[in-house]
Protein backbone atom coordinates (compact mmCIF):
# COMPACT_ATOMS: atom_id res chain seq x y z
CA UNK A 1 0.00 0.00 0.00
CA UNK A 2 1.13 3.59 -0.91
CA UNK A 3 1.77 5.41 2.30
CA UNK A 4 -0.19 8.78 2.22
CA UNK A 5 2.06 11.79 1.88
CA UNK A 6 2.51 14.35 5.08
CA UNK A 7 2.63 17.51 2.83
CA UNK A 8 2.07 18.42 -1.07
CA UNK A 9 3.38 21.43 -2.06
CA UNK A 10 2.61 23.45 -5.01
CA UNK A 11 4.74 24.85 -7.47
CA UNK A 12 8.70 24.61 -7.46
CA UNK A 13 9.93 27.71 -7.32
CA UNK A 14 11.86 29.42 -4.00
CA UNK A 15 9.03 29.26 -1.82
CA UNK A 16 8.03 25.76 -2.67
CA UNK A 17 11.47 24.37 -2.47
CA UNK A 18 12.54 26.00 0.84
CA UNK A 19 9.07 24.36 2.73
CA UNK A 20 9.74 21.05 0.52
CA UNK A 21 13.34 21.01 1.99
CA UNK A 22 12.58 21.97 5.90
CA UNK A 23 9.95 19.08 5.86
CA UNK A 24 11.93 16.79 4.33
CA UNK A 25 14.90 17.31 6.46
CA UNK A 26 12.47 16.63 9.76
CA UNK A 27 11.32 13.24 8.10
CA UNK A 28 8.39 14.32 6.54
CA UNK A 29 7.03 12.32 3.41
CA UNK A 30 6.61 15.56 1.41
CA UNK A 31 6.30 15.76 -2.64
CA UNK A 32 6.31 19.18 -5.27
CA UNK A 33 3.47 19.34 -7.85
CA UNK A 34 4.79 21.39 -10.62
CA UNK A 35 2.57 22.59 -13.40
CA UNK A 36 6.02 23.58 -15.50
CA UNK A 37 9.54 22.77 -14.84
CA UNK A 38 11.18 23.00 -12.00
CA UNK A 39 11.46 27.22 -11.31
CA UNK A 40 9.67 28.22 -14.59
CA UNK A 41 8.04 31.13 -12.49
CA UNK A 42 9.63 34.17 -11.23
CA UNK A 43 12.75 32.24 -9.70
CA UNK A 44 13.50 30.90 -12.59
CA UNK A 45 14.54 34.41 -14.15
CA UNK A 46 17.94 33.96 -13.46
CA UNK A 47 20.62 35.73 -11.68
CA UNK A 48 19.15 37.47 -8.47
CA UNK A 49 20.29 39.05 -4.99
CA UNK A 50 20.36 38.40 -1.51
CA UNK A 51 20.50 41.90 -0.58
CA UNK A 52 20.75 42.44 3.15
CA UNK A 53 20.22 45.81 2.41
CA UNK A 54 17.49 46.51 0.03
CA UNK A 55 15.54 49.26 1.18
CA UNK A 56 15.35 52.90 -0.40
CA UNK A 57 17.10 54.28 2.36
CA UNK A 58 19.28 51.05 2.76
CA UNK A 59 17.91 49.95 6.28
CA UNK A 60 18.45 46.00 7.11
CA UNK A 61 15.97 43.86 5.46
CA UNK A 62 13.52 42.46 8.16
CA UNK A 63 14.99 39.47 10.32
CA UNK A 64 17.94 39.68 8.10
CA UNK A 65 20.39 37.74 10.07
CA UNK A 66 17.76 34.52 10.68
CA UNK A 67 17.44 35.35 7.00
CA UNK A 68 21.11 34.79 6.29
CA UNK A 69 21.63 32.24 8.66
CA UNK A 70 18.66 30.62 7.61
CA UNK A 71 20.36 30.53 4.03
CA UNK A 72 23.70 29.24 4.68
CA UNK A 73 21.93 26.29 7.18
CA UNK A 74 20.34 25.41 3.63
CA UNK A 75 23.49 25.61 1.86
CA UNK A 76 23.42 28.57 -0.96
CA UNK A 77 25.71 28.74 -3.60
CA UNK A 78 26.80 32.37 -4.89
CA UNK A 79 29.50 35.05 -4.92
CA UNK A 80 29.49 37.44 -1.95
CA UNK A 81 29.54 40.96 -1.56
CA UNK A 82 27.52 43.69 -3.25
CA UNK A 83 28.24 47.06 -3.91
CA UNK A 84 24.94 49.66 -3.72
CA UNK A 85 25.40 52.80 -4.94
CA UNK A 86 23.67 55.87 -3.64
CA UNK A 87 21.67 57.62 -6.04
CA UNK A 88 21.52 61.01 -5.00
CA UNK A 89 22.54 62.92 -1.67
CA UNK A 90 19.49 62.42 0.25
CA UNK A 91 19.70 58.46 -0.40
CA UNK A 92 23.75 58.93 0.81
CA UNK A 93 22.70 60.19 3.83
CA UNK A 94 19.90 57.58 4.66
CA UNK A 95 22.78 54.53 3.62
CA UNK A 96 25.83 56.88 6.12
CA UNK A 97 23.33 56.75 8.64
CA UNK A 98 22.30 52.76 8.25
CA UNK A 99 25.69 51.87 8.18
CA UNK A 100 26.28 53.27 11.72
CA UNK A 101 23.16 51.73 12.90
CA UNK A 102 24.34 48.42 11.32
CA UNK A 103 28.04 48.10 10.86
CA UNK A 104 27.80 44.59 10.74
CA UNK A 105 26.07 44.28 7.43
CA UNK A 106 27.21 47.14 5.44
CA UNK A 107 30.25 49.28 5.43
CA UNK A 108 30.33 53.34 3.91
CA UNK A 109 32.27 54.12 1.01
CA UNK A 110 33.00 57.44 0.47
CA UNK A 111 32.73 59.01 -3.00
CA UNK A 112 36.35 59.44 -3.16
CA UNK A 113 37.33 55.86 -2.29
CA UNK A 114 34.92 54.36 -4.22
CA UNK A 115 36.72 56.45 -7.53
CA UNK A 116 39.50 55.03 -5.91
CA UNK A 117 38.51 51.46 -5.30
CA UNK A 118 36.22 51.19 -7.81
CA UNK A 119 37.18 53.30 -10.88
CA UNK A 120 34.95 51.19 -13.69
CA UNK A 121 32.00 52.26 -11.22
CA UNK A 122 30.00 55.97 -11.47
CA UNK A 123 29.57 56.45 -7.73
CA UNK A 124 29.58 60.35 -7.08
CA UNK A 125 27.13 59.85 -4.06
CA UNK A 126 29.35 57.07 -2.66
CA UNK A 127 28.45 53.71 -2.05
CA UNK A 128 27.85 50.87 0.50
CA UNK A 129 29.51 47.60 0.76
CA UNK A 130 27.80 44.49 2.09
CA UNK A 131 29.94 41.50 1.94
CA UNK A 132 27.21 39.45 3.11
CA UNK A 133 25.07 39.83 0.47
CA UNK A 134 25.21 37.05 -2.53
CA UNK A 135 24.42 36.62 -6.32
CA UNK A 136 22.55 33.76 -6.66
CA UNK A 137 21.61 31.43 -9.47
CA UNK A 138 17.77 31.44 -8.21
CA UNK A 139 16.98 28.00 -10.61
CA UNK A 140 20.07 26.32 -9.87
CA UNK A 141 19.41 27.21 -6.07
CA UNK A 142 15.74 25.90 -5.99
CA UNK A 143 17.08 22.58 -7.84
CA UNK A 144 19.65 22.17 -5.15
CA UNK A 145 17.19 22.78 -2.25
CA UNK A 146 14.86 20.03 -4.20
CA UNK A 147 17.76 17.22 -4.78
CA UNK A 148 16.23 13.72 -3.01
CA UNK A 149 12.97 15.52 -3.13
CA UNK A 150 9.90 13.88 -5.18
CA UNK A 151 8.83 16.93 -7.80
CA UNK A 152 6.51 16.13 -9.77
CA UNK A 153 7.58 18.37 -13.32
CA UNK A 154 4.46 18.97 -15.70
CA UNK A 155 2.45 18.30 -12.85
CA UNK A 156 -0.75 20.78 -12.84
CA UNK A 157 -3.41 20.96 -9.81
CA UNK A 158 -7.04 21.39 -11.22
CA UNK A 159 -8.13 21.87 -7.80
CA UNK A 160 -8.61 20.83 -4.43
CA UNK A 161 -10.43 20.71 -1.45
CA UNK A 162 -10.72 20.11 2.05
CA UNK A 163 -11.81 16.48 3.19
CA UNK A 164 -12.20 15.68 7.22
CA UNK A 165 -8.87 13.76 7.12
CA UNK A 166 -6.85 16.34 4.63
CA UNK A 167 -6.65 17.48 1.44
CA UNK A 168 -7.93 16.40 -1.93
CA UNK A 169 -6.17 16.93 -5.05
CA UNK A 170 -7.25 17.00 -8.59
CA UNK A 171 -4.80 16.98 -10.84
CA UNK A 172 -4.68 17.97 -14.67
CA UNK A 173 -4.11 14.43 -16.45
CA UNK A 174 -7.12 13.62 -14.81
CA UNK A 175 -5.65 11.55 -11.58
CA UNK A 176 -5.75 12.56 -7.80
CA UNK A 177 -3.70 12.68 -5.26
CA UNK A 178 -4.03 13.60 -1.03
CA UNK A 179 -2.24 14.27 1.77
CA UNK A 180 -2.85 15.77 5.46
CA UNK A 181 -1.70 19.20 4.35
CA UNK A 182 -1.29 21.15 1.25
CA UNK A 183 1.12 23.99 0.98
CA UNK A 184 0.46 26.30 -2.33
CA UNK A 185 3.43 28.19 -3.37
CA UNK A 186 1.96 28.66 -6.45
CA UNK A 187 3.19 32.15 -7.11
CA UNK A 188 1.42 34.50 -9.79
CA UNK A 189 -1.51 31.62 -10.57
CA UNK A 190 -2.75 32.44 -7.10
CA UNK A 191 -3.67 35.81 -8.59
CA UNK A 192 -6.67 33.72 -10.53
CA UNK A 193 -7.13 31.16 -8.54
CA UNK A 194 -10.68 31.05 -7.31
CA UNK A 195 -9.58 30.06 -3.54
CA UNK A 196 -7.06 32.86 -3.55
CA UNK A 197 -8.30 36.31 -5.00
CA UNK A 198 -9.79 37.14 -2.12
CA UNK A 199 -6.89 37.86 -0.64
CA UNK A 200 -6.29 40.98 -3.00
CA UNK A 201 -2.75 40.14 -3.58
CA UNK A 202 -0.75 41.89 -6.12
CA UNK A 203 1.70 41.33 -8.70
CA UNK A 204 4.52 43.30 -9.99
CA UNK A 205 6.37 41.96 -13.59
CA UNK A 206 10.26 42.63 -13.45
CA UNK A 207 12.58 41.69 -16.77
CA UNK A 208 16.48 40.13 -16.50
CA UNK A 209 18.66 40.20 -19.61
CA UNK A 210 21.91 39.07 -20.16
CA UNK A 211 24.72 40.49 -21.84
CA UNK A 212 27.99 40.29 -23.52
CA UNK A 213 30.42 42.02 -20.57
CA UNK A 214 32.20 44.52 -21.76
CA UNK A 215 35.76 43.88 -22.20
CA UNK A 216 37.03 47.00 -19.98
CA UNK A 217 35.30 45.51 -16.93
CA UNK A 218 37.35 43.44 -14.22
CA UNK A 219 37.19 40.00 -13.83
CA UNK A 220 35.17 39.19 -11.79
CA UNK A 221 32.68 41.88 -11.59
CA UNK A 222 31.05 43.25 -8.06
CA UNK A 223 27.38 42.60 -7.79
CA UNK A 224 25.61 46.07 -8.03
CA UNK A 225 22.50 46.73 -6.74
CA UNK A 226 20.32 50.32 -6.51
CA UNK A 227 19.48 51.46 -10.15
CA UNK A 228 18.19 47.39 -11.00
CA UNK A 229 21.10 45.48 -10.53
CA UNK A 230 23.86 43.78 -12.16
CA UNK A 231 26.07 40.14 -11.42
CA UNK A 232 28.87 39.20 -13.15
CA UNK A 233 27.70 35.29 -13.96
CA UNK A 234 31.05 34.18 -15.27
CA UNK A 235 32.09 33.55 -18.78
CA UNK A 236 31.95 37.31 -19.82
CA UNK A 237 28.43 37.49 -19.65
CA UNK A 238 26.31 39.93 -16.66
CA UNK A 239 22.66 39.43 -16.07
CA UNK A 240 20.67 42.57 -15.32
CA UNK A 241 17.42 42.96 -13.51
CA UNK A 242 14.67 45.10 -12.30
CA UNK A 243 11.74 46.58 -13.47
CA UNK A 244 8.39 46.93 -11.68
CA UNK A 245 5.44 47.12 -13.85
CA UNK A 246 1.97 47.12 -11.66
CA UNK A 247 0.28 46.35 -15.07
CA UNK A 248 1.21 44.84 -18.67
CA UNK A 249 -0.10 43.69 -21.44
CA UNK A 250 1.81 40.47 -22.22
CA UNK A 251 3.75 38.53 -19.40
CA UNK A 252 6.47 38.01 -21.96
CA UNK A 253 9.65 40.30 -21.91
CA UNK A 254 9.05 43.30 -24.07
CA UNK A 255 11.97 45.71 -26.08
CA UNK A 256 10.83 48.67 -23.46
CA UNK A 257 11.66 47.37 -20.16
CA UNK A 258 14.97 46.17 -21.74
CA UNK A 259 15.64 49.53 -22.94
CA UNK A 260 14.33 50.76 -19.30
CA UNK A 261 16.48 48.67 -17.56
CA UNK A 262 19.77 49.50 -19.51
CA UNK A 263 19.20 53.25 -19.36
CA UNK A 264 18.99 52.38 -15.73
CA UNK A 265 22.42 50.53 -14.94
CA UNK A 266 23.76 53.06 -17.76
CA UNK A 267 24.06 55.04 -14.44
CA UNK A 268 26.08 52.78 -12.80
CA UNK A 269 28.49 51.87 -15.45
CA UNK A 270 28.83 53.94 -18.42
CA UNK A 271 28.61 51.88 -21.90
CA UNK A 272 26.65 48.95 -20.66
CA UNK A 273 23.92 49.94 -22.96
CA UNK A 274 25.50 49.27 -25.34
CA UNK A 275 26.84 45.80 -24.65
CA UNK A 276 25.34 42.98 -26.91
CA UNK A 277 21.65 41.30 -25.51
CA UNK A 278 21.84 37.72 -25.28
CA UNK A 279 18.47 36.52 -24.02
CA UNK A 280 15.55 38.48 -21.68
CA UNK A 281 13.47 36.71 -19.59
CA UNK A 282 9.97 38.30 -17.28
CA UNK A 283 8.00 37.27 -14.30
CA UNK A 284 5.64 38.47 -12.06
CA UNK A 285 6.44 38.51 -8.37
CA UNK A 286 4.03 38.46 -5.83
CA UNK A 287 3.50 41.18 -2.97
CA UNK A 288 1.29 41.36 -0.52
CA UNK A 289 -0.62 44.85 -0.29
CA UNK A 290 0.11 47.41 2.37
CA UNK A 291 3.01 45.46 3.65
CA UNK A 292 6.15 45.04 2.26
CA UNK A 293 6.90 41.05 3.74
CA UNK A 294 5.09 37.64 2.17
CA UNK A 295 1.62 35.72 3.31
CA UNK A 296 1.92 32.49 4.88
CA UNK A 297 -0.65 30.47 6.62
CA UNK A 298 -3.42 28.19 7.03
CA UNK A 299 -6.37 29.51 4.78
CA UNK A 300 -9.33 27.81 6.51
CA UNK A 301 -9.68 26.64 10.05
CA UNK A 302 -8.75 23.16 9.59
CA UNK A 303 -5.58 23.94 9.26
CA UNK A 304 -5.24 21.78 5.90
CA UNK A 305 -4.37 24.17 3.07
CA UNK A 306 -1.69 26.43 3.46
CA UNK A 307 -0.45 29.35 1.68
CA UNK A 308 3.29 30.73 1.16
CA UNK A 309 3.30 33.65 -1.41
CA UNK A 310 4.09 37.72 -1.18
CA UNK A 311 8.12 37.00 -1.34
CA UNK A 312 8.12 39.96 -3.62
CA UNK A 313 12.18 41.04 -4.66
CA UNK A 314 13.25 39.55 -1.95
CA UNK A 315 11.99 35.85 -2.62
CA UNK A 316 15.66 34.50 -1.76
CA UNK A 317 15.87 35.79 1.77
CA UNK A 318 12.61 35.24 2.62
CA UNK A 319 11.76 31.70 1.08
CA UNK A 320 14.98 30.68 3.51
CA UNK A 321 13.59 32.73 7.04
CA UNK A 322 9.93 31.09 6.48
CA UNK A 323 10.50 27.71 4.86
CA UNK A 324 12.85 27.15 7.81
CA UNK A 325 10.27 27.72 9.93
CA UNK A 326 7.02 25.81 8.29
CA UNK A 327 6.68 23.01 10.87
CA UNK A 328 7.08 25.13 14.05
CA UNK A 329 3.77 27.36 11.94
CA UNK A 330 2.16 24.00 11.02
CA UNK A 331 1.86 22.94 14.90
CA UNK A 332 1.38 26.57 16.06
CA UNK A 333 0.20 28.74 13.48
CA UNK A 334 0.11 31.64 16.27
CA UNK A 335 3.84 31.41 15.82
CA UNK A 336 3.52 32.87 12.18
CA UNK A 337 4.68 36.90 12.69
CA UNK A 338 1.33 38.82 12.51
CA UNK A 339 2.42 41.04 9.50
CA UNK A 340 2.68 37.74 7.54
CA UNK A 341 -0.30 36.44 8.35
CA UNK A 342 -3.13 35.46 5.75
CA UNK A 343 -6.30 37.89 5.70
CA UNK A 344 -7.55 39.99 2.98
CA UNK A 345 -5.54 43.33 3.09
CA UNK A 346 -6.06 46.25 1.25
CA UNK A 347 -4.21 48.54 -0.87
CA UNK A 348 -4.34 50.81 1.58
CA UNK A 349 -4.03 48.71 5.11
C1 LIG B 1 12.87 40.12 -12.81
C2 LIG B 1 12.90 39.63 -11.41
C3 LIG B 1 14.05 39.80 -10.65
C4 LIG B 1 14.09 39.36 -9.33
N1 LIG B 1 15.22 39.53 -8.62
C5 LIG B 1 15.30 39.08 -7.35
C6 LIG B 1 16.48 39.25 -6.60
O1 LIG B 1 17.45 39.85 -7.05
N2 LIG B 1 16.51 38.76 -5.33
C7 LIG B 1 15.43 38.12 -4.78
O2 LIG B 1 15.53 37.66 -3.63
N3 LIG B 1 14.28 37.97 -5.47
C8 LIG B 1 14.20 38.44 -6.73
N4 LIG B 1 13.04 38.31 -7.43
C9 LIG B 1 11.87 37.81 -6.74
C10 LIG B 1 11.84 36.30 -6.71
O3 LIG B 1 12.13 35.83 -8.00
C11 LIG B 1 10.46 35.85 -6.25
O4 LIG B 1 10.12 36.45 -5.02
C12 LIG B 1 10.41 34.34 -6.07
O5 LIG B 1 10.97 33.70 -7.18
C13 LIG B 1 9.01 33.87 -5.85
O6 LIG B 1 9.05 32.49 -5.66
P1 LIG B 1 7.73 31.64 -5.54
O7 LIG B 1 8.16 30.26 -5.26
O8 LIG B 1 6.79 32.31 -4.60
O9 LIG B 1 7.03 31.76 -6.98
P2 LIG B 1 7.46 31.19 -8.38
O10 LIG B 1 8.90 31.11 -8.56
O11 LIG B 1 6.69 31.98 -9.39
O12 LIG B 1 6.93 29.70 -8.37
C14 LIG B 1 5.59 29.32 -8.53
C15 LIG B 1 5.57 27.98 -9.24
O13 LIG B 1 4.27 27.42 -9.13
C16 LIG B 1 3.99 26.73 -10.32
N5 LIG B 1 2.53 26.59 -10.44
C17 LIG B 1 1.62 27.58 -10.59
N6 LIG B 1 0.37 27.06 -10.63
C18 LIG B 1 0.50 25.73 -10.50
C19 LIG B 1 -0.45 24.64 -10.47
N7 LIG B 1 -1.76 24.86 -10.58
N8 LIG B 1 0.02 23.38 -10.31
C20 LIG B 1 1.36 23.16 -10.17
N9 LIG B 1 2.29 24.15 -10.20
C21 LIG B 1 1.87 25.41 -10.37
C22 LIG B 1 4.60 27.62 -11.40
O14 LIG B 1 4.83 26.91 -12.60
C23 LIG B 1 5.88 28.09 -10.73
O15 LIG B 1 6.99 27.28 -11.03
C24 LIG B 1 12.96 38.74 -8.76
C25 LIG B 1 11.81 38.55 -9.51
C26 LIG B 1 11.77 39.00 -10.83
C27 LIG B 1 10.51 38.78 -11.63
Amino acid sequence: MTKRLDTIIVGAGLAGSSVALWLAREGQSVCVLEAGSIASGASGVGFGLANPMMSRKGRPVWRVHEALAALEEMGCSGRRGILRPAKNEEQADYFIESCGLSPDIGAWVSPESASEQFPFLTAPFGLISIPSGIAVQMASQVRSWLEGIDVRENTRVKSWRESGQGVELDLADGSSLSADRLVLCSGSALLSDPKTQHLNLHGIKGQTIRVRKPAELPEPLPSLSGFGYVVDEGNSVLTIGGGFEHQWSTPLATPEATTDLLNTVAHLIKGIDEAEIIEQSAAIRMTVPGTRLPMIGPLSSSGRAWIFTGLGSKGILMAALLGENISRFFSNPLAIPPACGVVRRGANS
